[in-house]
């Protein structure tokens, strides 16, 4: 399998070499495909495999292929992460092939000014990456609607249970329309995290690496 497989745009694939990937991980052959496709998938990976872009880089298709949607406000990707480390390192992944595009990310968890953050999101972005907790606040401060999010990713989901963040979670996903894409990516998967997958997520196909 290869990148020129997946009918990649020439700005993307040009950002994709930039980076020194190659040729696509395991995780990335398996779920590029479906994900490009606009099915809901459930990945079973770890860190490390590569699993972050095989997210990130469907969503920049998924945000060039929305004109219809420029005009509004609020995120059209919209990942959740458990930790300030995690998001960060999605943030970044994010903005490497985001660039290109001039699509614009931010990055939102706790610790960081909440202010700034409000500020940052009232100033616009297509891909918002952040912890639920934080997320939450910035939706009950109005910084952000979600009323153009279509394509949602909830990476470390057993982490995520692990720390407590169901609640958020539930009351995030009740908050984005029911005709977007969902993603959930998962190194284990508890009863927990299936109950939630079969709730959340419509007829996924499910990848393991
Ligand atoms: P992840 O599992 O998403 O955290 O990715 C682990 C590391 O692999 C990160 O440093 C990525 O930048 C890198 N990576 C992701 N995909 C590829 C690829 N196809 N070729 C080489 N490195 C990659």
């Amino acid at each position: 399998k290869r990148f020129e497989d997946c009918g990649f745009a020439p700005e993307l694939m040009r950002a994709i070499a930039k980076q020194g990937y190659e040729k696509p991980t395991t995780i990335q052959c398996q779920s590029l495909p479906i994900v490009l496709s606009g099915r809901d998938v459930i990945g079973i990976a770890k860190t490390g495999s590569g699993k972050t872009a095989s997210f990130v880089l469907p969503m920049i298709v998924h945000i060039m292929d929305q004109p219809e949607l420029q005009k509004e406000e609020g995120p059209i990707g919209v990942i959740c992460a458990p930790t300030r480390e995690l998001v960060h390192q999605i943030f970044l992944e994010a903005k490497k092939f985001a660039k290109a595009y001039g699509i614009r990310a931010s990055a939102v968890y706790g610790g960081m000014s909440k202010l700034d953050q409000f500020k940052e999101l009232k100033a616009g972005c297509e891909i918002v990456v952040a912890t639920p907790g934080r997320l939450i606040d910035m939706l009950k401060m109005k910084a952000l609607t979600m009323m153009r999010a279509t394509y949602l990713v909830l990476d470390e989901a057993d982490r995520m249970f692990d720390l407590g963040f169901e609640p958020q979670i539930r009351s995030i996903v009740g908050q984005i329309r029911p005709d977007r894409q969902t993603l959930l990516f998962s190194a284990t998967m508890p009863l927990k995290v299936e109950k939630l997958a079969r709730e959340v997520l419509s007829d996924p196909i499910r990848v393991t690496v």
